[in-house]
């Protein structure tokens, strides 16, 4: 009786092993089966939809940062662009604009863009369409309530792009917007580094990654008080996001750049 026990005991083990090792693989085959489907960047570039840069016949950039508002670092950055001219775009979180709705509301009142950078900052791949879209969608009703604007712009989590966020996006009326260049203000490296890197890359019709919130972005801050003078002194306007696509479509026909509101011009 007692060896029998045992017996069922390590069948029961090696049973439970059995099933683990056999969901592992099967998680793992799905997970290859994913990325090797993956469609490279080329293809939903060349079909608009999705954005990392825009050909650009003037010297514009648009500068965007991910994960705000903070109260803190979003004004700091938001005094920059007053002091050097120019505007930004901020790719909010649901979750960030509940704590600050007031720096939500300065953002627009200051005439700088708002995108959508979902509700929890959850990885896209852990959600299902459907989470994903009702991530989306609380960030953009919460925007509309808040400020009565309709954001158009969806910034992917960590920039992860495939057919499903393209989907998810488009049934929203949404453009998917990426980067070409990230300053990498994530990492350790100091403004002077950061600023060094970014002017060394710059070219017209990029868009770079910043961001204002998730830690202490004093070094954001830094580079930008390097970048914005150096740039601006070399001749670059910043834009906002649908500045830029507005540009990028119709180059011959919007000679003057202007603020989202049209209250101030920028000179070409
Ligand atoms: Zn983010």
């Amino acid at each position: 009786m007692f060896i029998i026990l045992i017996k069922r005991k390590l069948f029961v083990r090696w049973m439970l092993i059995g099933i683990l090792f056999s969901l592992a693989m099967g998680g793992l085959s799905l997970a290859v089966i994913e990325v090797a489907s993956k469609k490279p960047r080329h293809y939903f570039e060349k079909r608009g939809e999705i954005v990392w840069e825009l050909s650009m016949p003037h010297k514009a950039i648009a500068i965007t940062f991910d994960d705000g508002p903070s109260p803190s670092f979003t004004r700091q950055i938001m005094d920059l662009f007053s002091h050097y001219g120019g505007y930004a775009t901020f790719f909010v979180t649901g979750s960030q604009v509940e704590k600050f709705p007031e720096v939500l509301q300065e953002i627009v009142r200051r005439h700088h863009e708002i995108g959508n950078h979902l509700y929890h900052h959850r990885p896209i791949p852990l959600l299902s369409e459907y989470h994903l879209y009702l991530e989306l969608q609380k960030t953009h009703q919460l925007v509309q309530k808040l400020t009565g604007i309709t954001i158009r712009l969806f910034r992917p989590i960590n920039g992860f792009y495939d057919e499903k966020v393209v989907r998810v996006a488009r049934s929203m009326n949404y453009q998917v917007i990426i980067w070409s260049q990230d300053s990498q203000d994530w990492s350790k490296k100091d403004g002077k580094e950061i600023a060094a890197n970014i002017l060394k890359h710059i070219r017209p019709g990029q868009i770079l990654l910043f961001h204002d919130q998730g830690g202490n972005r004093t070094n954001t801050v830094d580079a930008l008080k390097i970048i914005l003078p150096e740039l601006a002194a070399q001749g670059y306007h910043f834009i906002t996001v649908s500045q830029m696509i507005k540009l990028s479509q119709h180059p011959s026909t919007t000679p003057v750049l202007k603020n989202p509101a049209g209250a101030d011009e920028l000179k070409r």
